[in-house]
């Protein structure tokens, strides 16, 4: 079989897996990271503890503009178990799941042991890594691919797989220049958009709860309707310049496409607690009892009191509720309106919504189905998930499959 050479751009989560996978003799596999270390966003993942994976995974919780068909052959190639059986058993990573929120984290919490993890199993099959090493040019010369550094020098490859993520959180390494090398290739992009990011919000009432954080349920209603529209469950939290907390992040790409506009309102329901619920509690309760108590004893009481103070019941009891402040209220409870004003971009967002359509790469090896021989995998491709290893889950399948794809073409 011949020695081909296949160069790996990016070290991050999908090029390290790529590399496992694409390494071994005879061939020669180089990753090319151009920061001075690699995986910066698996040492940073999950506050320093790196959420490797989900426990339960469906795939209509992932976001994509692309075909769902060819999206579910991908997410299908790899199962959950088998990834956790790979990071244990291959990797020797042991894996627990964080009971409360059902994500799997390495049982040391360290970030640290998942990137060396990866490292050492790619270097051991034979893999090697050039870091200071940005990738600023690709052409296809005949049968081979050549791949400008910033330095000047240039490298040939047999084949060629990007793996240099989105535009979240540039200072790690992923500013779009891998974005920018595809389209030169003639790849296109769906709309590429900020995700799983934190709100921002101008109303200063809402500053003042900075720190507030509790269990919620966010709605982004799909035209009126909320049944149809997305839901998020879990925390939330107010924040000096707006909201975060995992439902927000989950939700915020509705907020981050419609931009600040009333089209795209999010609704919260502050506790587990329908209008129904809060409904009963009222007609149950004396009619002397103040609303007020009947409030904060259910919610934060300096977010009760916002609450009180917004719907106009703040100084009523039960028998003094008239029924359109009573509505009021029970909709400042359970369909709140998050006057968000903005959000925190790239700078903070986990992932890059959009990408490169799922229909110009093969599902089952990641080649491009414009240039035989180049690959793509991990964030760059139009897709993303929620918090909780949705998206390593995914730079690990696609990587694992454009490192087979590419070894195969070598082997051909
Ligand atoms: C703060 C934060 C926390 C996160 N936590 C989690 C979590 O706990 N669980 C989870 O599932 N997901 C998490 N994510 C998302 C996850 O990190 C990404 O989905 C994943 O890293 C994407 O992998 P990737 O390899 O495609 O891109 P990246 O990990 O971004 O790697 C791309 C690599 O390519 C390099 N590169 C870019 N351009 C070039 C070039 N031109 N030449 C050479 N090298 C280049 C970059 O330096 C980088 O090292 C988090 C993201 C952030 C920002």
């Amino acid at each position: 079989m011949a020695n081909k050479r296949i160069v790996i751009v990016g070290g991050g989560a999908a090029g390290l897996m790529a590399a496992i996978w694409a390494a071994g003799e005879p061939h020669e596999v180089l990753i090319l990271e151009r920061m001075p270390s690699p995986g910066r966003k698996i040492l940073i993942a999950g506050g320093g503890r790196c959420n490797v994976l989900p426990s339960q995974v469906r795939a209509n919780q992932y976001h994509t503009e692309s075909s769902q068909s060819l999206f579910k052959k991908i997410f299908q190639s790899w199962s959950l178990p088998g990834q956790q059986r790979f990071f244990e058993e291959t990797l020797g990573i042991p894996l627990k799941i964080e009971e409360e929120t059902g994500k799997v984290f390495p049982t040391s919490d360290r970030a640290a042991d998942v990137l060396q993890g990866l490292l050492n199993e790619a270097m051991r099959r034979g893999a090697r890594l050039r870091v200071k090493s940005s990738v600023e040019g690709i052409i296809r010369d005949g049968a081979c691919w050549r791949v400008s550094l910033a330095e000047g020098e240039t490298l040939e490859a047999d084949a060629l797989i990007i793996a240099t993520g989105g535009l979240s959180v540039p200072k790690t390494g992923s500013d779009g220049t891998g974005i920018r090398l595809v389209r030169a290739l003639g790849h296109t992009t769906h709309t590429l958009y900020p995700a799983l990011t934190p709100l921002l919000t101008t109303y200063r009432p809402h500053h003042d709860l900075a720190g507030i954080s509790l269990n919620v349920t966010l709605f982004a209603p799909q035209g009126n309707s909320i049944k149809k529209g997305e839901r998020a469950e879990g925390g939330f939290l107010f924040t000096h310049r707006g909201y975060s907390g995992p439902t927000v992040l989950d939700l915020s790409h509705h907020a981050v496409r419609a931009r600040g506009s009333a089209a795209q309102p999010l609704l919260v329901q502050w506790l587990p607690m329908d209008a129904e619920a809060w409904e009963a509690l009222f007609l149950k309760s004396a009619p002397t009892t103040h609303i007020r108590t009947l409030v904060r004893a259910q919610l934060p009481t300096r977010l009760a009191d916002m609450l009180l103070e917004e719907s106009g019941a703040m100084e009523r009891t039960v028998a003094e509720l008239r029924r359109e402040e009573r509505l009021r209220l029970v909709e400042c409870l359970t369909r709140y309106p998050l006057p968000y004003s903005g959000d925190e971009g790239y700078k903070k967002a986990e992932i890059t919504g959009g990408g490169v359509p799922l229909g110009e790469i093969n599902p089952v090896t990641m080649e491009s189905r414009l240039h035989p021989g180049l690959f793509l995998c991990g964030e760059i491709l139009d897709l993303f998930g929620p918090i909780g290893g949705y998206n390593f889950l995914w730079a690990w399948a696609t990587g694992r499959l454009a490192g087979q794809g590419a070894r195969h073409i070598s082997e051909v």
